[in-house]
């Protein structure tokens, strides 16, 4: 019975990790505390995998924080900021790499390929010398033996550790990271010897971005560097994991090539070619992990069918040659099923979550090597089948609806230019307009008035009356600042997502669904199971109430369906964009229900339009496609005198521009204060921008307060890019997380450099 799990989730069922984590920074528990915690769980987990019979079991996959973040501490590459005097590196050194401390800030962390967990950006440069400064792999190896598991140790492969690394600050961005292949080579030999030497018979290295589009420079240096290793490897089963995509050709012959490597894994979820490159060619003698449980989402695996394709799979590579395994590292999905207390049997039936797959796998495993569990089996066929047919999840009048707008371009009929114009008569707002991105701050009072109404301890007549109260000082205090054009605050809202799935049917939500997003921060995304409907309008009574409590224009408040999507559990059983053009269609009927009601502005958020990118560049161009064709199915219905405004979270878009002007929205506030010089480069570099553009003019994830001057500086920069009459003022992005002693004298500095440069241009 062959069966290997590629990684696990650290969080603990129950966030037990982030508990521990976060009371032992605040100096409320030892270092003990939290080495007794993290202990625990890591037990829990190789005895959970071995009592389900997996036979390779992975270790050193725990983190404290991350496991990119793991190898810079394993190879010593500390930055000189946080004053590492060498030997083996504590959680002092650790924790402010990765969050900073009071004297300096903490590395850059960015998205981990297409997912929503963030690692740690190693920062090197030809200066930094590499030595074997954390034994963790080692210790959490001899760990779990001591327990009586022997387990894989997983390491972040070499290449992929320096492919995912940036030059240091001082560092001529033109260096060359795979130089220093060299020089941490060394340092990965003692750390595999001494695996070898404490008993290891196998180690996983993950090179995940050999499915990514390399250069021929990039896949030589996996050749050489495996080649390097090949002594040192000898005498072990060495797994090269992949994940996340399909392999490219060019790629896979490189992987297959490698020297000193005996077994590959693979993804056969995301990589939908994957099973025609392994049957055109696969080398004999060696292992393929077949990752066919999916790692990245919780739905239970239809059984049946990967079984078949395991069958294939059997007749090319060997029956003693296929293991079963997972597409990628757990981490990526809900942590365990049983706790679910408020999920109904039926979706339950439909899910998996890391537990679940645990025993999926094995039970898959199981079945190859001729024991089939067939009452595990034929439950699991039954669960497909009611997945299949039920009448939760099937809605015919949305899918022939949705079904509807394929093929077809749906834009406003009118150009940006001349709606602007009839937007402007009616609006009839000053140059330099100035508007928030609608969160104010959210008071623990408020949070405290949306948990006891959600626990039935306050009536329905209290909370709004509650939540009405709230809008009126949102209200009155943009008055007072002299805003232009208001918002509500959002007051009623925990979350962009959530507030408009628990409205909308096909979507169900967990109680402890989390997912490690980073460090000890877990998102909890709601699962879209279903044909995506709104039952009735979601915000028009809010957004009502608020407009009739100013003679301002109030701008209506929506999550946009690319968001909705990107940022959801998303069923499989259609492709991705079928479920965003349901969504865009409930958001659609949103839009025009808040235009009947006296709306006359409307912002539909994409804060995660980007992060659908597709990892490979083939891939991309459909998915921009579809996700801007449905952003703009929302606002086709509306008067040419309605204003349609898009708010996204980041700036880096120079190479999705093209899709950003193809939205067609009317306005577009863009995140932006961080990096000035990133988004206006791009107008610079002569893109043609019609719409309204308002990028943010001061940072909100930092308390600081910016003055007038420097926000009218800002300004300036841009109005020598972009031209006057389509420039707004406004913050970043919303102000939920900040304090009204911040916020106030904040918007006050931006409203005064908005009027001081009104009278200069
Ligand atoms: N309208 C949302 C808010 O202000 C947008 C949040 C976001 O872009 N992440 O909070
Ligand atoms: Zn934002």
């Amino acid at each position: 019975m062959v069966s290997h799990i590629v990684g696990y989730p650290r969080m603990g069922p129950k966030r037990e990790l982030k508990f521990a984590l976060e009371s032992f920074w605040d100096g409320k528990s030892s270092a003990e505390d939290l080495q007794k915690v993290s202990a625990d769980l890591r037990k829990s987990i190789w005895k959970q995998m071995s009592d389900a019979g997996i036979k390779f079991i992975p270790s050193n996959t725990f983190s404290y924080y991350d496991q990119v973040l793991d190898t810079t501490a394993m190879l010593g590459a500390v930055p000189p900021r946080y004053g590492w005097n060498g030997g083996e590196i504590g959680f002092d050194v650790f924790f402010s790499m990765a969050r900073g401390n009071a004297s300096v800030p903490a590395m850059e962390m960015t998205k981990w390929f297409d997912t929503n967990y963030h690692f740690i950006v190693p920062e090197l440069g030809p200066e930094v010398s590499f030595t074997y400064a954390s034994h963790k792999a080692v210790n959490e190896y001899k760990e779990a033996k001591s327990l009586g598991v022997d387990t894989v140790p997983v390491l972040v492969g070499p290449v992929s550790y320096l492919l995912l690394s940036k030059p240091a600050k001082g560092v001529e961005k033109s260096f060359s990271l795979l130089s220093l292949l060299d020089k941490i080579l060394p340092v990965y030999k003692e750390v595999i010897s001494e695996l070898k030497a404490a008993g290891a018979s196998w180690i996983q290295l993950d090179e995940p971005t050999l499915v990514m589009d390399l250069d021929s420079h990039k896949l030589k240096a996996f050749t050489e560097a495996y080649s390097a290793l090949e002594s040192t490897l000898s005498g072990l089963n060495v797994l090269v994991e992949t994940y996340f995509a399909d392999i490219p050709a060019e790629a896979f012959k490189t992987l297959t090539s490698l020297k000193g490597v005996t077994a590959f894994g693979l993804d056969f979820v995301r990589g939908t070619k994957t099973l025609d490159l392994v049957k055109s060619e696969f080398p004999k003698d060696k292992y393929l992990f077949a990752g066919v449980v999916d790692g990245r989402n919780i739905w239970a695996n239809d059984l049946a069918s990967s079984l078949s394709t395991l069958e294939s799979l059997e007749g090319i590579v060997g029956k003693d040659k296929l293991v079963v395994s997972t597409s990628c590292s757990l981490l990526h999905t809900a942590v365990d099923l049983v706790n679910e207390t408020k999920l109904d049997d039926e979706i339950k039936s439909w899910l998996a979550f890391a537990a679940q797959k645990v025993v999926e796998v094995n039970a898959l495993g199981k079945a190859l090597a001729g024991q089939k569990d067939e009452q595990f089996f034929s439950a699991n066929a039954a669960a497909q089948a009611s997945r299949k047919s039920s009448p939760r999840v099937n809605n015919e009048a949305v899918q022939k609806a949705a079904a509807g707008l394929k093929g077809s371009e749906h834009r406003r009929a009118t150009n940006v230019s001349a709606r602007l114009d009839a937007q402007q008569k009616k609006l009839n707002l000053p140059i330099l307009p100035t508007t928030t991105i609608g969160s104010f701050p959210q008071t623990i009072e408020l949070r405290r008035v949306r948990r006891e109404y959600k626990a039935k301890k306050i009536t329905e007549e209290e909370y709004i009356k509650a939540i009405k109260e709230e809008i009126k000082k949102v209200v009155e205090l943009q008055e007072e600042l002299d805003i232009d054009v208001l918002v509500h605050g959002e007051p009623e809202r925990n979350d962009m997502v959530e507030y408009f799935g628990e409205q909308l049917s096909g979507f169900a939500f967990t109680v402890n669904g989390w997912v490690q997003s980073y460090g000890s921060r877990c998102v909890k995304p709601p699962i879209i199971y279903g044909d995506v409907s709104r039952p009735k309008p979601m915000t028009v009574y809010w957004s009502s109430a608020a407009q009739s409590m100013t003679s301002r224009p109030m701008k209506g408040m929506l999550t946009g369906p690319v968001t909705i999507l990107n940022w959801s559990f998303v069923r499989n059983d259609q492709p991705r964009f079928e479920t965003c053009y349901q969504i865009a269609l409930a958001i659609k009927d949103e839009v025009e229900d808040l235009e009947k009601a006296g709306i006359n502005v409307i912002q539909i958020d994409e804060a995660a339009l980007r992060e659908g990118l597709p990892l490979r560049k083939s891939e991309q161009a459909f998915y921009l496609e579809w996700a801007v064709h449905s952003f703009r199915i929302t606002n086709i219905g509306v008067q040419d005198t309605t204003q349609i405004h898009t708010h996204m979270c980041y700036s880096n878009f120079n190479d999705i521009i093209h899709s950003i002007i193809d939205m067609d929205a009317d306005v577009i506030t863009i995140e932006n204060s961080r990096s000035d010089e990133k988004l206006l480069s791009v107008f610079r570099e002569g893109v043609k921008y019609g719409a309204g553009i308002g990028p943010g003019v001061y940072d909100i994830h930092s308390p600081r307060i910016p003055s007038t001057e420097e926000i009218a500086d800002r300004i300036n920069k841009m109005l020598a890019v972009l031209e006057k009459n389509i420039l707004w003022v406004n913050p970043d992005c919303g102000l939920k997380t900040r304090k009204y002693p911040e916020v106030k004298p904040a918007l006050q500095a931006m409203v005064a450099a908005a009027k001081t440069l009104r009278t200069q241009l």
